[in-house]
């Protein structure tokens, strides 16, 4: 199984300034690959945090890291210094970064960029660090490789991120994680209660120690109990994955009629 672990950086995700939807996106893309984060972690903009964030994340040997947010012009933002620290590396002028800030500033309509302070730490990264091309925004992602794992690094605007990670990251996730096949069912169960349940989904999970089962309770209507019942079965084969999803979906189907509820309406991809 590859590992991969996922290190959010910023004070206004701890506030409940801002809700962590980066992290949220690329979970969801991950598990459409067959694949998941072993861990999220969300740290402060401060250098210690970021810093021991990534060494407590590296510790536990992932393939890869992806680091999101604090990659900008402005002092809070000390995202690549966190890493060089934790990596024990040097910051340098990236000559391939300076020209990707360049390029964006003369995009946008300046025609003699002047490279300021705050440009040129945009284009400042850990010494054996490759900057990664930003469509949308100014300061370029950064790959590093450290050993066996790969730490990547992301600015924190949605937008910015999600192009850089469609373009430079998934690709090479996808290599390492191989070609695998998600089978989803979707059971909106009614009348049934978790703990009626919840044998059922320790049996099926023995029973199919590789798939994923779990249960979301949906509140009551009509006095009547609601569950959404997730289903996900990943393999390297196809017809493997969609068979066995059914499987575990008929076992499902029959201890849910057995004990007086009834499978609304079923769903998935
Ligand atoms: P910038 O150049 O804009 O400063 P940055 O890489 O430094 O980019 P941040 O300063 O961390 O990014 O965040 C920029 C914006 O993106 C903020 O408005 C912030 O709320 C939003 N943002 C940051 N992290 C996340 C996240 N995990 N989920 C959603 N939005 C986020
Ligand atoms: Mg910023």
């Amino acid at each position: 199984m590859v590992s991969i672990t996922n290190l959010a950086v910023g004070k206004e995700l701890l506030i409940g300034k801002t809700l962590n939807t980066n992290s949220h996106w690329m979970g969801a893309r991950l598990m459409r690959m067959g694949s998941m984060f072993d861990r999220i972690l969300t740290v402060t903009d401060s250098l210690e945090e970021i810093s021991s964030g990534l060494k407590e994340l590296l510790a536990r040997h992932p393939d890869f890291v992806i680091v999101v947010g604090g990659l900008g012009p402005t002092p809070d933002d000390m995202t690549l210094k966190g890493v060089s620290l934790a990596l024990g590396t040097r910051l340098k002028l990236n000559r391939e970064a300076l020209a990707m800030v360049k390029e964006h500033y003369a995009k946008v309509g300046h025609d003699r960029v002047e490279i300021t302070p705050p440009r040129r730490k945009m284009a400042t990264l850990p010494e054996t660090a490759r900057p990664l091309a930003n469509e949308f925004g100014t300061a370029p992602g950064v790959r590093i490789q450290r050993g066996d794992a790969v730490i990547f690094c992301l600015p924190g605007v949605p937008k910015e991120m999600k192009f850089i990670y469609r373009q430079s990251i998934e690709p090479e996730i996808r290599a390492r994680v191989g070609k695998l096949y998600t089978k989803k069912i979707v059971l909106h169960l009614e009348g049934i209660s978790e703990s009626t349940l919840a044998p059922a989904i320790e049996l099926a999970l023995k029973l199919h120690p590789a798939s994923y089962i779990k249960s979301h309770p949906k509140g009551r209507r009509e006095g009547r109990s609601r569950i959404e019942l997730n289903i996900v079965v990943t393999s390297k084969r196809r017809g493997i994955s969609e068979s066995e999803a059914r499987e575990i979906a008929s076992f499902f189907s029959s201890k849910v009629t057995a004990a007086g509820g009834l499978i609304a309406r079923q769903g998935g991809r």
